[in-house]
């Protein structure tokens, strides 16, 4: 199972989805997404590795100083 990371064209929020799914219902504030007009921020085999990618993006685009 692959699952992709992607960011909610309404509020930007981060959700991750499994690509056999077309469409993705955002956590956040509830749009419901098709998945291939969005753009992959990361791709994922594994819950586990999906969670850690996730976090990985929150911490980027939380603004840590460069
Ligand atoms: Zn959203």
């Amino acid at each position: 199972m692959l699952y992709v990371v992607v960011n909610c064209p309404r509020c930007g929020g981060l959700m991750l989805a499994k690509t056999v799914h077309r469409t993705r219902s955002c956590p956040h504030c509830g749009y419901r997404a098709e998945l291939r007009g969005l753009r992959v921020l990361g791709r994922a085999d594994s819950p586990r590795e999906a969670v850690a990618l996730i976090q990985a993006l929150k911490e980027r685009s939380t603004g840590k100083k460069r």
